[in-house]
């Protein structure tokens, strides 16, 4: 069974009258002084809040934008049904802590699509060709396994086997660019290995910002207010926007690593070396989606039907049809070749898109394509990238990140270790934060503590199935 147009719609709407507050309902002036202040009201800032404030203790988000959601935007204006701008997909349905939260709130997730077909050219691949292909994919992940044998880290594309020869681009893009923004070459191997297997992935039918929005409804937050400087000492921290100073016990901050690399936020005192060279080696990939309505499935596709290419470079995309029935169809561009692509601007991504469906399923596909819409996630000024991605030697900066310093306290996608570069990961690593501060705030913790320091840290933290130490709450 196909999901209607009206059924999203009505869906859509019946949800929005709902929730008729949905990005305005907690909106609140700065105040003068919280116990706890959260830079930014993306999925990491919401989860600290919520926590903070089912503790019984003052908090405020303080986001830069005029909406909560950060990197889950939900656009419901454009097409017929809800376009997530941003993430889509909820991934490791079970130890995402997200799903928890969505459950209690009473909002249904639906399984995403699974898996993707292969096109070799003008054609599917046979079943064979599939099969070589995943060969390849778990030769690859045993060649890095191996090339980290007796070394901390390599590239990953150092340790991929060298004979991919047509299937080169695919793996790249498998792998590398289509799961983390970035190309194997410039990923750490360490890191991918680390990451939990994204599978099994759920949606929200009205569009994971608008979820996230929703989970928001009664969290305090001073919107289109951009934090400067956060002025901190041993004690509490003084959190400097235009709309004036708030001082704060605690802050905990997850604007993204691009957005503190490139010094949007001061510190002062400036961040220790550790803290900064550890953000330096977690940097935001490149990942984009070209959205465009395609009426009357000229290509005769399923619902959701999702395709990767036999590629040998990576001049390589991924399509979803028919977005959950609809003729909605989007193409994600991502790591060096859709951060170059995106750099070209708006009309370059959509020549790209038209030629690539050509190449795929040929026809005269320019004519059949309304309303296209394409995000640029590099030039978005409070995101500056798609998703968290380590650099080869970045793994361990994802621990250092969780340790406290003084007030204050770093959350975000950067900041998990199995489920990083996810929405999950980011409500998970937003949990701990407040957790932390929670503590710091009922004089547990008076700067780092020594339960958290790296060199003392459990050795079942890793061992449990990879569950990130300190330990998470799923
Ligand atoms: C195109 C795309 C597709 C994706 N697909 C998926 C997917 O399917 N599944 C998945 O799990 N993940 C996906 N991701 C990744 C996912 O969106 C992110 O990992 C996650 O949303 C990050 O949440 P966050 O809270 O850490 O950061 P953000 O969402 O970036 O939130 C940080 C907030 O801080 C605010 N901020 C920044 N600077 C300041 C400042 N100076 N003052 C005040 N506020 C500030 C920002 O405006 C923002 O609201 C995708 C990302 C993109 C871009």
């Amino acid at each position: 069974m196909t999901i209607t147009r009206r059924d999203l719609l009505s869906g859509s709407t019946a949800f929005l009258a709902l929730h008729p507050t949905i990005t305005a309902a907690a909106a609140v002036p700065l105040p003068r002084d919280t116990d706890v202040a959260v830079i930014g009201a993306g999925a990491a800032g919401i989860a600290a809040a919520r926590r903070i404030a089912a503790a019984g203790k003052k908090v405020v988000v303080i986001e830069a934008t005029a909406s909560v959601g950060g990197r889950c935007v939900t656009d419901t204006s454009t097409f017929d049904v809800p376009f997530d701008r941003g993430a889509r997909w909820l991934y490791n349905t079970d130890v995402n802590p997200l799903i928890a939260a969505a459950r209690e709130a009473d909002i249904v997730l639906t399984p995403a699509p699974r898996g993707q077909k292969i096109r070799i050219g003008r054609r599917n691949a046979r079943a064979g060709e599939t099969e070589d292909f995943l060969a390849l994919v778990v030769r690859a992940n045993r060649a890095m396994t191996e090339a980290l044998r007796g070394r901390p880290d390599v590239s990953a594309t150092d340790a991929l086997p060298k004979d991919l020869q047509e299937w080169g681009g695919t793996l790249d893009f498998f792998l590398g660019a289509f799961a983390t923004g970035r190309d194997l070459k410039d990923l750490s191997a360490a890191d991918l290995l680390t990451m939990l297997p994204r599978d099994p992935a759920s949606a929200s039918r009205q569009g994971l910002g608008t979820m996230i929005a929703r989970l928001a409804e009664n969290v305090p937050v001073t919107l289109s207010t951009p934090v400067t400087r956060i002025a901190w000492g041993a004690r509490d921290a003084q959190v400097e926007t235009e709309a004036g100073t708030l001082t704060a016990r605690a802050v905990i901050v997850t604007a993204s690593t691009n957005v503190i690399n490139a010094g949007k936020i001061k510190f002062s005192p400036e961040l220790p070396r550790r803290q900064l060279e550890a953000l330096s080696k977690l940097v935001l990939g490149s990942y984009d989606h070209i959205a465009f309505e395609l009426p009357g499935n000229p290509f005769g596709l399923g619902r959701d039907d999702s395709y990767i290419e036999q590629s040998g470079d990576n001049r390589t995309a991924f399509l979803l049809a028919n977005t959950g029935g609809s003729s909605l169809c989007q193409i994600d561009v991502a790591g060096s070749f859709g951060e170059n692509l995106s750099v070209h601007g708006e009309a370059a991504m959509s020549a790209f898109a038209v030629e690539w469906l050509r190449k795929l399923f040929g026809g005269d596909v320019a004519r059949s394509l309304k309303r296209t819409v394409v995000t640029r996630w590099n030039d978005t000024p409070y995101a500056m990238g798609a998703m968290s991605a380590a650099l080869v030697g970045g793994q361990s900066s994802r621990k250092i990140l969780m340790e406290p310093l003084g007030p204050l306290f770093f959350a975000g996608d950067a900041i998990h270790d199995t489920q990083w570069g996810t929405v999950g990961g980011a409500w998970g690593s937003g949990e701990r934060a407040a957790d932390a501060a929670l503590r710091k705030l009922s004089g547990k913790i008076e700067g780092m503590a020594q339960e958290e320091r790296p060199a003392k840290r459990p050795r079942s933290g890793t061992q449990a199935g990879g569950l990130a130490w300190p330990k998470q709450r799923n």
